[in-house]
């Protein structure tokens, strides 16, 4: 099988869901994605690309660019990003803000968007005198390899305007002191950088570098050290479809991140990155058709991290 061929096959068994989930409404800006829109793309670590569905459609990738910023904030701090942020799976939807109070200020893991405003605290500090909204598009256009990765002006807006749980979520934890600039600063970078917007090819070309020990296998550039790059990987798989992550590690079995706006990022470390888009969503927040569509993906290639078969990129082209 190439990956042309997996993608049909995945794209045919999403099909029956798409149109099923609900669309992400808290902001009046996503509430008119068509919820039928489907696409899908995968790049090998030979740089072998193929794509399926609306594939010239930038979509808002919301909180997959949590592991942009995580990215960053690993390679700067090092270890030190774990006082600030745990690594445990909250079991809690990702705006909660329960936990926060019983665990004083450190939010559960980096995804859940209380640990995401912790992490995009620390990039507002590492470029402060730039625009840290700017300094996070730079890194997801050099990891996609393209320049017209936008941030979508009306989609910050709309967020900054309704994001009033995400600001409990900022001063809530800047009150415990775990948040080193003001919390309206932290705040609108984190809301510019779920405004990103780009295509699955786009987003599976970003990934990249989390299939090669942190460096880019087409361009050699180094994102992060093997053993960081390990551990985003392992927090995608432990936490990066919220409380249904371990839903999505059972049925997908690679580590993957979804947003909001329908997209999801998974890695296949050592042969591939694929995202998928398919905006309407299940109870969790999480792309309904797009976790059918990689489930019928990692079935139908046996690229699988729980496997003792995982095939390599060659193994899927003629
Ligand atoms: N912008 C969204 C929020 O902060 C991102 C959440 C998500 O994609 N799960 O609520």
């Amino acid at each position: 099988m190439d990956w042309n061929g997996a993608l049909e096959h995945s794209f045919e068994e999403a099909k029956p869901s798409l149109g099923k989930g609900a669309v992400a409404d808290y902001i009046p800006a996503l509430a008119g994605a068509d919820p039928k829109a489907f696409a899908m793309a995968v790049i090998g670590v030979d740089g072998a690309e193929a794509s399926i569905g609306d594939d010239t459609t930038a979509f808002s990738i919301q909180s997959i660019s949590k592991v942009f910023t995580l990215t960053m904030a690993l390679s700067a701090r090092r270890e030190k990003l774990w006082k600030r942020v745990g690594r445990e799976a909250s079991g809690s939807p990702f705006n909660s803000i329960v936990q926060l109070e019983h665990e004083r200020g450190v939010p559960r893991n980096p995804f859940i968007n209380a640990g995401a405003i912790v992490v995009t605290d620390t990039v507002v500090s590492d470029h402060s005198g730039n625009a840290p909204a700017n300094e996070i598009l730079g890194v997801v256009r050099q990891a996609s390899g393209n320049d017209a990765v936008r941030i979508n002006n009306e989609i910050a807006t709309s967020e900054e305007t309704w994001g009033d749980r995400n600001r409990s979520l900022a001063y809530f934890a800047k009150s415990f002191g775990n948040l080193e600039n003001p919390a309206d600063v932290v705040l609108k970078t984190y809301f510019r950088q779920c405004a990103i917007e780009m295509t699955v090819r786009d987003l599976a070309r970003a990934g990249l570098f989390l299939t090669s020990g942190g460096k880019d296998p087409l361009t050699g550039k180094c994102f992060l050290t093997r053993a960081q790059s390990n551990r985003v990987n392992a927090l995608m798989m432990a936490n990066g479809h919220y409380d249904m992550s371990g839903d999505f590690a059972f049925r997908v079995g690679l580590p993957g991140k979804s947003g909001v706006g329908g997209g999801i990022l998974a890695i296949a470390p050592g042969s591939c990155a694929v995202a998928v888009w398919s905006p309407g969503l299940n109870s969790a927040g999480n792309s309904l058709g797009g976790t059918v569509a990689m489930e019928a993906f990692t079935d139908c290639t046996g690229l699988n991290v729980f496997s003792d078969k995982t095939p390599r990129a060659s193994d899927y082209r003629e």
